[in-house]
């Protein structure tokens, strides 16, 4: 299974970050019902792994807190742009459970992840070809800023790849508890 752990969103936030797209040619806006924020890539695990994984997730305490999302960005890779993304405050109560989610992973026997943690919600991918384009987006939006949102679970999802998007499966919520 391919598997990533990550944050969902209410249905008020999906709608309002939807509203925000559209409008570039050249880019593949991603679907409001796959909005999320990938708080831990797993990638492609044995069944026994994912139950390990299930495990240690389980195992984790953490107390519920405020999500805000701040601001547009792009990602790019050897000059291209490659998605565009809408930034998440990098507040304690969401640095909080990245590590130990983390620290959990490692445990339960994945390799660390080397990338340093930028939350944030993907809004489109691109295969380059639209810099400026998104780069004038990025500016005309860049006061958009979500109403803080209560997070008080997170989900192991399941991801099948495809020709079209990607169709994430919800598979495991983890609640927290203050
Ligand atoms: P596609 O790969 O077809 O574009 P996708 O990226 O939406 O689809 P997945 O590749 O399964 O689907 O990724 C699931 C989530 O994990 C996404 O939020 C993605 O950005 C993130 N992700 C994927 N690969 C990595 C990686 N190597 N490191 C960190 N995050 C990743
Ligand atoms: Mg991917």
């Amino acid at each position: 299974m391919r598997l990533f752990v990550a944050l969902d969103l209410p249905q008020e936030v999906k709608i309002r970050l939807s509203a925000m797209c559209g409008g570039i040619p050249g880019v593949r806006w991603v679907k409001p019902e796959n909005y999320h924020l990938t708080l831990r890539f797993i990638g492609e695990v044995p069944g026994y792994m994912a139950e390990e994984l299930d495990i240690a997730l389980a195992s984790i305490r953490a107390k519920p807190f405020e999500l805000s999302l701040s601001g547009l960005g792009t990602f790019e890779k050897s000059g291209r742009v490659q998605s565009l993304h809408v930034a998440a405050e990098r507040t304690p109560g969401l640095a909080h459970l990245q590590a130990k989610i983390e620290t959990a992973m490692q445990r339960a026997g994945l390799p660390p992840e080397r990338k340093k943690f930028a939350p944030h919600v993907t809004l489109a991918r691109s295969d380059g070809s639209s810099l400026n384009k998104l780069a004038g987006f990025v500016q005309a939006h860049n006061l958009f800023r979500s109403e803080p949102v209560m997070v008080e679970h997170f989900v192991l999802f399941s991801s099948r790849l495809g020709k079209e998007q990607a169709v994430y499966t919800p598979e495991v919520e983890y609640a927290l508890a203050a």
